[in-house]
């Protein structure tokens, strides 16, 4: 299987080899590039897709999914727009997972309640979501995990069991701290670009054409843009059967240890 844990020791052989042959006069230099490339590729590739699970095993979607189920998922909240988004949610009977910032958490306690007490999920998303999450080591995300779920335990008596990390970067680091927290990393498999796209309607177009059972679909409940979109998306799901549920339900895991 193509992940670090495996991949690492054959690319440290060949790399030796490619080397020591390479002094020699045996072979050529280029091996050595191309075992340096592979394994420059690899860890990329895997830090910035979170589906690939390259790192640590990482729930992106729910497979063989036989009803029309789908997860959707709101990032970086609790603000004043998750309200309209709880609305909009209630109107149609659908729940969702909020991964939420502990920072923001600690902002709007109210809203962050209102969550909860309207059936939805809480995941983790870290303390302070930073912009160098990606360059952080394993102790510093450890703390920025359990500052978040300090932050919940405040409010609601939940420790919860999901996390998805900022960006959806993960690493050696990350890797370690969630072993070492007992998280489970959600990704996802439908993301909406909804904080890098502009246009409404492409970001529509995005999610609702590729949308499939089983689907954990990445949203932000940060913006009245991407309100509107959900609003959208709701409608089609609706007209197209497909109801959207927690990720304990859809993936059949408890979401809080108590
Ligand atoms: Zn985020």
């Amino acid at each position: 299987m193509w992940k670090h844990k495996n991949i690492v020791p054959i690319l440290i052989v060949f790399g030796i080899v490619s080397t020591l042959l390479a002094l020699f006069a045996v072979s050529s230099w280029w091996w050595v590039f191309l075992v340096l490339f592979v394994w420059l590729g690899s860890t990329t590739w895997g830090a910035f897709d979170i589906r690939q699970g390259y790192f640590t095993d990482v729930f992106y979607k729910k497979k063989h999914e036989n009803r029309r189920r789908v997860s959707l998922t709101f990032d970086d909240g609790p603000t004043p727009v998750t309200l309209d988004i709880l609305a909009l949610l209630k109107q149609h009977q659908a729940k969702a997972t909020f991964f939420c910032i502990g920072k923001q958490i600690n902002k709007h306690p109210d809203i962050f309640r209102k969550i909860i007490e309207e059936g939805h999920t809480i995941g983790n998303h870290t303390m302070n979501h930073s912009k160098g999450f990606g360059f952080l080591n394993a102790q510093q995300i450890e703390q920025e995990i359990d500052s978040c779920d300090a932050s919940i335990n405040d409010i609601v008596p939940h420790k919860p069991r999901f996390f998805r990390p900022p960006f959806g970067v993960t690493n050696p680091s990350v890797a370690k701290a969630v072993k070492e927290t007992k998280h489970h990393v959600i990704g996802w498999s439908n993301r909406s670009l909804d904080t890098i796209i502009d246009d409404e309607n492409k970001i529509f177009d995005r999610v609702s054409t590729r949308l499939v059972p089983g689907d954990i679909i990445l949203l932000h409940d940060t913006s009245n843009k991407t309100l509107r979109v959900a609003t959208r998306l709701l409608e089609y799901m609706k007209q197209q059967d497909f109801q959207s549920v927690t990720i304990d339900e859809l993936l059949n895991l408890p979401a809080y240890e108590h």
